[in-house]
């Protein structure tokens, strides 16, 4: 009943209020989501060239990074005529990045987390935000979660209902409960299964390692009852141990997703489970090689994305320094978007042998979880060229031996001269978002 009110009648009044345009966008992403990948690469090559000639005539960076280049559009390859935006370029140059044809009354700003250490400011406004919200109402849908489906966040540091406004919100549109996944224990998830029997949400949506620990916990308690039609996993990696671990327990399949602070949503599984689909009408994501040029399906390479819907803050060809592995085909889904075979860390999670091959460490650790019984959960961190510290957190399966063959397989892939320190602990260090990461190299980050 509840769910049917916030679908049909609060989530339109909230934006006939705000005089919002998001649900006017997501039935339109409705609709091209199934339109064949030509005609939705017409419509990116139209957004690309219009969102091009405005950075060009209104920021300052582009007018000056794109001065003697040609900016003729015909085709997504154009693309490649403009150079690419780095991290830095965006940090150094913030003001020159803003849209002159924007009042600042217009503008929201965020800052990311900056778990690398180095926040950074952006900028956006209300219709890029609107449509942003959209794109991520389209991917819950296709996880399970429609407009006002009871949910269970997942989360670090949960928002505090700060006014009768926030309440409203809580209450008639997200309906969210939560677990806070900065105290994760025996207790918080009693609390949590005591809430869930209650309240009955549907669908659970969160970081993708704290929604494992929730089902180890689940698995451990013999609790049985936590069966969301739904999983969404979104902000981290998904390993896929986790994965099989989460979906064995909790019965339900989950759906990962990726996205970034800088622009949204990036791409997203479908029900059929196989890939991420890109959200390709507000984002042209490239898959680079180290040498610039466009990878295979199937090759390691780097995310760049240009966002095509942001106009105060244009970034057109950004290194989002996020590693990724491409498929080719199309989808039994019938969606028209093309795909993301996995995301594989970090540039900045990599590690590095003596010689200075660079190791993905995430997929290091999702591959060693998977191969190495007893091993519950993993963290591997760089601290000098030639010294690797490996966290890990024991399973019931552990003993003497999974210890030794885990020390082996990192000498064999880092070589005999990488010493390998193994601590057992009982959880992994979090980052102070909530977060974890797999895979830290000091030595590069320093
Ligand atoms: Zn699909």
């Amino acid at each position: 009943m509840m769910e049917a009110l916030s679908k049909h009648v609060f989530y339109p009044l909230w934006d006939i209020r705000e005089r919002a345009d998001r649900l006017a966008e997501l039935k339109r992403l409705e609709k091209s989501q199934y339109w064949s990948p030509e005609r939705l690469r017409e419509l990116q090559i139209n957004r690309l060239q219009s969102i091009v000639q405005h950075a060009f005539k209104s920021c300052p960076f582009y007018a000056n990074f794109y001065r003697d280049l040609n900016l003729r559009i015909e085709d997504i390859a154009d693309l490649r005529k403009l150079p690419l935006v780095s991290k830095s370029d965006v940090r150094e140059g913030l003001n020159d990045f803003l849209s002159k044809s924007f009042g600042k009354e217009t503008i929201y700003e965020s800052r990311t987390g900056g778990s690398t250490g180095r926040a950074l400011t952006l900028y956006f406004d209300k219709r890029c935000q609107e449509h942003r919200n959209a794109a991520a109402m389209r991917s819950d849908r296709w996880a399970g979660r429609d407009l006002g489906t009871k949910t269970a966040g997942i989360w670090g540091n949960p928002p505090r209902t700060a006014g009768f406004k926030d309440w409203v919100r809580s209450s008639f549109l997200n309906r969210l409960v939560y677990l806070d996944t900065m105290a994760i224990n025996e207790q918080s998830v009693c609390n949590f299964v005591s809430m869930w029997k209650r309240q009955r949400p549907k669908v659970i949506f969160g970081h993708s390692h704290s929604i494992y620990m929730l089902a180890r916990y689940l698995e451990n308690l013999g609790v049985e009852e936590v069966r969301p039609v739904g999983i969404i996993a979104t902000s981290m990696m998904l390993l896929d141990h986790e994965r099989s671990v989460i979906e064995q327990v909790m019965g339900c399949k989950v759906s990962n997703r990726y996205g970034c602070e800088e622009v949204g949503l990036i791409s997203a599984e479908c029900p059929e489970h196989r890939k991420m689909h890109v959200n390709s009408e507000h984002v042209i994501v490239e898959l680079l090689r180290r040498d610039g040029q466009p990878a295979l399906p199937g090759e390691e390479a780097e995310v760049v994305v240009t966002d095509l819907i942001n106009y105060t803050m244009p970034l057109i060809r950004y290194r989002v320094e996020d590693m990724a592995v491409g498929v080719e085909g199309v989808c039994d889904c019938g969606r028209g978007l093309p795909m993301i075979d996995k995301i594989i860390g970090r540039v900045a999670d990599f590690l590095q042998k003596a010689d200075g091959t660079l190791v993905a460490g995430v997929s290091l650790v999702e591959r060693t979880l998977t191969d190495i019984k007893g091993l519950d959960q993993m963290q591997l961190i760089q601290e000098l060229r030639d010294e690797l510290q490996v966290n890990i957190v024991p399973g019931r399966l552990y003993t003497p031996q999974s210890k030794v063959l885990l020390h082996d397989e990192l000498k064999r892939v880092f070589g005999d001269v990488m010493r390998i320190q193994i601590n057992e602990l009982s959880s992994l260090p979090q980052e102070k978002t909530g977060k974890y990461r797999f895979s830290i190299n000091k030595v590069m980050q320093s």
